[in-house]
């Protein structure tokens, strides 16, 4: 097993931190779609119910200006958000750790609380994605930060308030109708050059419509948040995708065209699921491509 080193980032204006919110558990399969489970339970060994560990893991770019988190992990507060029946067997299918509202104490371990974020950018409103940006305020739904300005993709929110039926269980109205209420999401039409100083977003539809991968760089290093794009370090090879994906080839078209740029821009990876790998370097390894070094952000 290759080693994790240890990396302090600074990219322009800002100190990047890991967020990691909690462990929580997927089926196995559905995390590697058609690859058997011979070969992932390897390097992801499943529990009795066949779930895999994965992080729930957010970032944090840091600056004396801008505190910008991206993703929230899966939140908490899974009763008032999802009801009471659906709400209270949640976080034992998703074998969540603990209720507590996590990206909140992620924040306050950088000494920052919730009113200090500036802005919030989802890479789509998939519960493991958006769960923290809400929070029960007052005995009401309500922005996680309260003063920050929110960003997703407006065709990731229609596809959110109309889900097709296999992404029905994935999105949940509580989770971003009251950004919309509050009038704090700001929706974007497509990818976006310096949508904030130094970091840009980038359109891709295999995984859900409307998913945003977010490329933080400056003249000397380039961090990409992979989202679902490729959700763990294992993900790097080109048919290994998730069952959960929307459109298996376009999303495999979508990481040859990333990962070749990656390879020759010589980018860092960051791995929102990865349960121990936070950043990875990959190079090419025939027509596929592998991870070549590991790290994990100091
Ligand atoms: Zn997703």
């Amino acid at each position: 097993m290759q080693e994790i080193s240890p990396i302090a980032i600074q990219i322009g204006p800002y100190q990047l931190k890991s967020l990691p919110t909690g462990i929580f558990g997927l089926d196995g399969g559905a995390m590697f779609g058609t690859v058997p489970k011979v070969l992932w339970e390897r390097t992801n060994p499943a529990d009795a119910l066949n779930r895999i560990q994965l992080e729930a893991r957010g970032l944090l770019l840091n600056s004396n200006d801008k505190k910008i988190v991206i993703d929230t992990g899966n939140g908490a507060d899974f009763v008032k958000k999802y009801g009471e029946k659906l709400g209270s067997k949640f976080a034992q299918i998703y074998n969540i750790e603990s209720a507590t509202p996590s990206i909140i104490n992620c924040i306050k371990k950088h000494g920052l609380n919730t009113g200090d974020v500036t802005d919030v950018v989802l890479t789509h409103l998939h519960f493991d994605h958006a769960g923290g940006a809400t929070t029960e305020r007052e005995g009401q739904l309500a922005p996680t930060f309260e003063n920050a300005k929110y960003y997703v993709q407006s065709e990731n929110l229609k596809t959110a308030r109309h889900p097709n039926v296999r992404e029905k269980a994935s999105y949940f109205s509580a989770n971003f109708e009251p950004l919309v209420e509050t009038k704090k999401l700001t929706l974007l039409d497509g990818s976006t050059k310096d949508l904030l100083p130094n970091l840009s977003v980038q359109i891709t539809n295999g995984h859900t419509v409307g998913q945003q991968i977010v490329k933080i760089s400056d003249e000397n290093t380039t961090v990409v948040f992979c989202g679902d794009l490729i959700p763990t370090s294992t993900h790097v090879r080109l048919a290994w995708i998730m069952g959960y994906d929307l459109d298996p080839l376009k999303i495999i078209e979508e990481k040859r065209t990333f990962l070749t740029e990656a390879v020759e821009k010589d980018w860092y990876l960051f791995f929102e699921h990865d349960p121990h790998v936070e950043l990875a370097k990959v190079e090419a390894d025939g027509r596929d491509f592998k991870v070549t070094k590991k790290f994990r952000l100091s």
